[in-house]
């Protein structure tokens, strides 16, 4: 049986810390050569060996270097796909922030060189689109007469605040539309029905590749572009004649690199991609801030239309619902500062 109420007992947004190996991958070839800035403490807690004294930080969980992909979903994403596919109407969000190198992509989709999904370092969003496909099958095995099911998915890239569809590259960057039926939408952007978790990772790989191939041609750098996968699902159930539609919606979001611009030199376009990304963090750090401070019962405005990101993802943040962030830190004495100042975004998410 689904477990589908501990995830969110009561707050909207969730915060998980993920701490990446030190070494593995391909990140920074000294990684080897350097301590530890942080120590796993409990299963939410994280000490950061600051100094003159160290830091705890707590969160909803931590997962320690050794953590399988397979627990980062289970502990993370699985109870969302339940929510989404068993109860609808609400928008539900995922989305992974920290430095880039700390292990954002691998989380959200898997080693970057994979593009074979059944691969047990498979990340967050394959793994979503297996259970889904799980539920909706066992929905319909349930009640074969009554259910049924429609899923269509998108894949966008947002850089220096321009929208990109990661599913047809020859299109010119697409607008942010909102109407009340569907609420924000990216006008334009194409949109591919699925019917099962094959189909998913064939539309995931293409926008995948997609974007592989922008960051070299069209030199969107993609550890600076946020990448948003949509995935909207309409629930049909008729009960004695009448027909009961619900709609709800996942957006799984691989986040660009948070790291400060530190390079004096940096000018033109490079200097406009870095404020662009701060922006859209920036945007996001302070409506989640607000979002704790309504949920406290203050009265506040939140200002979701000051980047594209905050707008796109403004259904899925707040109101009915449900937002996980993961942190993603690297462990590394080297990478102190930035895993310092994502331990602190994350824990404001709190
Ligand atoms: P980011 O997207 O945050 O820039 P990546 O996900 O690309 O970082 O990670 C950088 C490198 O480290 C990749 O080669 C990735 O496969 C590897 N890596 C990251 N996290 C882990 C992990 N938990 N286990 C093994 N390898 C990892
Ligand atoms: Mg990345």
């Amino acid at each position: 049986s689904v477990d589908y109420g501990k995830g969110f007992s009561h707050d909207s947004i969730k915060v998980f810390v993920r701490v990446r190996p030190l070494t593995q991958g391909t990140g920074l070839t000294t990684d080897g050569d350097q301590g530890l800035c942080l120590k796993v403490t409990s299963p939410n807690t994280i000490r950061l060996l600051a100094k003159p004294e160290p830091r705890t930080f707590t969160y909803d969980y931590v997962a320690d270097m050794d953590t399988t992909q397979d627990s980062v979903f289970s502990s993370v994403a699985k109870n969302i796909v339940a929510f989404l596919t068993l109860t609808g109407k609400i928008c539900y969000c995922t989305s992974t922030v920290g430095q880039t190198g700390s292990g954002k992509t691998f989380t959200m989709l898997g080693p970057s060189e994979l593009d074979n999904f059944t691969d047990e370092l498979r990340g967050v969003i394959p793994r979503s689109f297996e259970y889904l496909f799980f539920l909706i099958n066992r929905e319909i095995e349930r009640s074969p007469h009554s259910k049924s099911f429609l899923c269509k998915c998108s894949f966008i890239e947002i850089y220096n605040e321009q929208i990109y569809d990661l599913l047809d590259t020859a299109s010119a960057s697409l607008f942010l539309r909102e109407n009340i039926k569907k609420g924000v939408f990216v006008e334009g952007a194409v949109e591919k029905f699925v019917t099962s978790a094959a189909e998913a990772y064939q539309v995931l790989s293409m926008g995948w590749r997609n974007r592989r191939v922008a960051s070299t041609s069209m030199n969107r750098e993609s550890s600076r572009s946020h990448a948003v996968f949509t995935m909207t699902l309409e629930s049909k159930e008729s009960i004695n004649e009448v027909v009961n539609i619900r709609m709800s919606q996942l957006n799984l979001v691989d986040l660009a690199g948070s790291e400060r611009q530190k390079d004096t030199h940096t000018e033109g376009s490079r200097l406009k991609e870095a404020s662009s990304i701060n922006r859209s963090l920036m945007c996001l750090g302070q409506v989640i801030m607000a979002l704790v401070d309504v949920s406290n019962g203050k009265n506040r405005h939140i200002c979701y239309r000051d980047s594209k990101l905050t707008f796109l993802l403004r259904d899925s943040l707040g109101g009915n619902a449900k937002t996980f962030i993961i942190a993603n830190v690297h462990p590394g004495s080297k990478c102190f500062g930035e895993t310092l100042s994502t331990l602190q975004f994350a824990q404001r998410a709190k």
